[in-house]
């Protein structure tokens, strides 16, 4: 099939271009995008163009940050084509419930997608915490913002989510992985007196069974990149490292196998998407947008030194 790219920035470039260069189900047709393109695909300067001119495109991927996407979402929608967006889904969750019921009335397939669900190890801790008590549950992801999001100011506008951009990429896993549903009950934003959009937060979980459910996002770390979770259970103490790529039980690394044959976060997003088409319909879990929401709304502010990149 035939697809097209829009948004053609840092994950466009890095991930979405050679996955789809890789994939057997997807052929890059054409991009959008005001400053970037793909040498010699076609490239359009908005998404009303390409949608006019290329009718024969049934697939559209936005690689836009969230504010702008859903515009371009629900063109692509009302154009009749299939659409699969980056995370997060939407900047707030009744565009993405609006984008639902606009894809369910066009009968198209949309796929809200989270890349560090794919991550090598995700489904492996999901099958070994399936059966167990879960007694606390850590989440640590502190990366370098300047290193990670260069340039990226629209991170730091109302709709960017600051430190929840890569945050949501932790929720995304721990609802995955998690038998129960968790709901946030508090939250600390540390949000740079220059800036509109938290660079650290910490926030607080009910888990039903009683276990104590905890995230730590700090956009200020130097050196040594955290992105971990650690789950303690009745039977022993799973941690998944580097954001899902490595498994440690009990301290054992790897000590779970993968049978996924697909290597690689985005490959397998595409090859979702392509059974997506091919069954119909909508895939699109809004839990970890939840937490993100329930944090904006819920946190205490605190006020940081200024953010200068
Ligand atoms: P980016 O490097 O800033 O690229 C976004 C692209 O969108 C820009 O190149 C820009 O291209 C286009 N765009 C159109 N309207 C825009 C607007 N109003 N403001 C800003 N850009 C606009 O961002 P990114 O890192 O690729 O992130 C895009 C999405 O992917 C985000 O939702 C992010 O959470 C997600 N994501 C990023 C990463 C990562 O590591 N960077 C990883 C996974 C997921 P033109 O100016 O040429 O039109």
């Amino acid at each position: 099939m035939d697809i097209a790219l829009i948004g053609i920035g840092k994950i466009a470039i890095d991930q979405h271009v050679p996955a789809i260069a890789a994939s057997s189900d997807f052929s890059l047709a054409a991009t959008v995008s005001r400053h970037g393109y793909v040498e010699g695909v076609e490239s359009f300067p908005n998404i009303h163009a390409l949608l006019k001119a290329r009718d024969d495109i049934r697939v559209i991927s936005l690689c836009l940050p969230p504010v702008p996407r859903f515009e371009a979402a629900a063109a692509a929608i009302r154009a009749g084509r299939h659409v699969m967006l980056e995370k997060p889904p939407g900047a707030t969750l009744a565009e993405c419930y609006a984008l639902m019921s606009l894809a369910n009335k066009h009968k198209v397939s949309l796929f809200a997608t989270w890349h560090s669900r794919e991550a090598d190890k995700v489904a492996s801790a999901k099958a070994w915490l399936a059966n167990k008590e879960l007694r606390s549950l850590k989440v640590t992801w502190k990366e370098d913002v300047r290193r990670w999001h260069p340039g990226q100011d629209w991170i730091w506008e109302p709709g960017g989510m600051g430190v929840f951009d890569p945050g949501i990429n932790a929720l995304s896993i721990v609802t995955e992985i998690l038998p129960d549903n968790i709901h946030l009950t508090s939250a600390n934003l540390e949000v740079p007196v220059n800036r509109q959009t938290p660079i650290a937060a910490q926030l607080e979980f009910f888990h039903p069974g009683g276990a104590e459910v905890s995230a730590d996002f700090d956009f200020r770390q130097e050196g040594e990149q955290i992105w971990n979770i650690e789950a303690v259970t009745d039977e022993g103490t799973l941690t998944l490292i580097d954001g899902g790529a490595r498994i440690r039980i009990d301290g054992a690394e790897d000590a779970l196998e993968d049978d996924n044959p697909l290597s690689g976060e985005y490959p397998r997003l595409y090859a979702k998407m392509a059974s997506l088409l091919l069954r119909g319909g909508i895939d699109m879990d809004l839990r970890p947008m939840i937490h993100v929401c329930d944090a904006l709304a819920l946190g205490r502010r605190t006020t940081v030194d200024p953010f200068i990149e």
